[in-house]
C-alpha cells in the first residue's frame, strides 16, 4: 500500500456525528455535575491505576481521545509530560483554557491518533486512549496507532466497553435511560469490544497484554470501582510494548 492510501484512510478513522455530540457539549466538560460527571468520577480511579503500572512523573505521556481534558492534566499534575490529542475542536478549546486556570501544563493538539504516530513514532514511554475505542469506525486501526506512539518497553493503557446482553443493559439502558448518568445516544451498543477483541488488536501490534480491570458502578450508593473479576460491562487494559 503506498503511503498516500494509508493516510487516506488513516484519516477517514473518525465518525463526524461522535465528533458532533462531544463538540455540542464541550463547554460542560469540567462541570462535575454534567454529562461528564461520570468522567469525573472514574478519574482518580483510573489515574491511580496508571501510576501504579506506569509511575507518571518524568514521562512523556500521550492521551489519544483526550476531549477537555480530564485526565490529560491529572497526568501532568503528577509530573507527566503530556501531550493530549483528539480531532474535536471544541473540547480541545475547554481543554486548553482550563489549563490556563489551572496552571497546569499540556500541549494540546488537533490530530488523529495515526497521524501523530506516522510523525512521532516511538515518542512515547506512556499512551493512554480512554473511553475512545467505542466511538471510532475502526479501533484496530487506532490500537495499531497506539502501539506505534509507545517506545518499546513502554506502556498503553485502553478502557472500553464490553459487548454482551448485560452491557447493553447496563451501559445502555441503566445509564442512559434509567440513571440518565449519559446523554441517550452516547454510545452504540454495536461499537462496543469484547476484551478478547481489544486484546486481540493488541497482540497483533506487538503490544502484550499485562493487566485487566472492570470498572463497576453501584447505582444505590452512586460509586465506581475497579474490580479484578467483573469485566463485564466497563473495563480498562494495560499493555507493554516489547522490547
Ligand atoms: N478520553 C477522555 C474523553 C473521552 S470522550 C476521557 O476519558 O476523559 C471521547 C473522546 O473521543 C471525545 O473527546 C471525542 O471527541 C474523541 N474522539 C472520538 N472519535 C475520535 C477520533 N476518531 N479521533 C480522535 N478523537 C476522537
Amino acid at each position: 500500500m503506498t503511503e498516500t492510501t494509508e493516510q487516506h484512510r488513516a484519516a477517514a478513522n473518525v465518525d463526524q456525528a461522535e465528533l458532533a455530540k462531544f463538540q455540542a457539549l464541550a463547554s460542560r466538560w469540567w462541570d462535575p455535575n454534567s454529562e461528564f460527571r461520570p468522567l469525573h468520577e472514574i478519574n482518580p480511579l483510573r489515574l491511580a491505576w496508571i501510576d501504579r503500572l506506569a509511575p507518571l512523573a518524568g514521562k512523556r505521556v500521550v492521551d489519544v481521545g483526550c476531549g477537555g481534558g480530564i485526565l490529560a492534566e491529572a497526568m501532568a499534575g503528577l509530573g507527566a509530560q503530556v501531550t493530549g490529542i483528539d480531532l474535536a475542536e471544541k473540547p480541545l478549546r475547554v481543554a486548553e483554557l482550563h489549563g490556563l486556570e489551572s496552571g497546569v501544563k499540556v500541549r494540546y493538539e488537533r490530530i488523529s491518533a495515526e497521524d501523530i504516530a506516522a510523525r512521532e513514532p516511538g515518542a512515547f514511554d506512556v499512551v493512554t486512549c480512554m473511553e475512545m475505542l467505542e466511538h471510532v469506525p475502526d479501533p484496530a486501526s487506532t490500537v495499531r496507532a497506539c502501539a506505534r506512539l509507545v517506545r518499546p518497553g513502554g506502556t498503553v493503557f485502553f478502557s472500553t466497553i464490553n459487548r454482551n446482553p448485560k452491557a447493553f443493559l447496563l451501559a445502555i439502558v441503566g445509564a442512559e435511560y434509567v440513571l440518565n448518568l449519559l446523554p441517550r445516544g452516547t454510545h452504540a451498543f454495536e461499537k462496543f469490544i469484547k476484551p478478547s477483541e481489544l486484546n486481540g488488536y493488541a497482540r497483533s501490534n506487538g503490544l502484550e497484554p499485562l493487566q485487566m480491570q472492570g470498572m463497576t458502578y453501584n447505582p444505590l450508593t452512586r460509586q465506581f470501582r475497579l474490580s479484578e473479576r467483573d469485566v463485564s460491562v466497563n473495563y480498562l487494559l494495560a499493555t507493554r510494548k516489547a522490547g
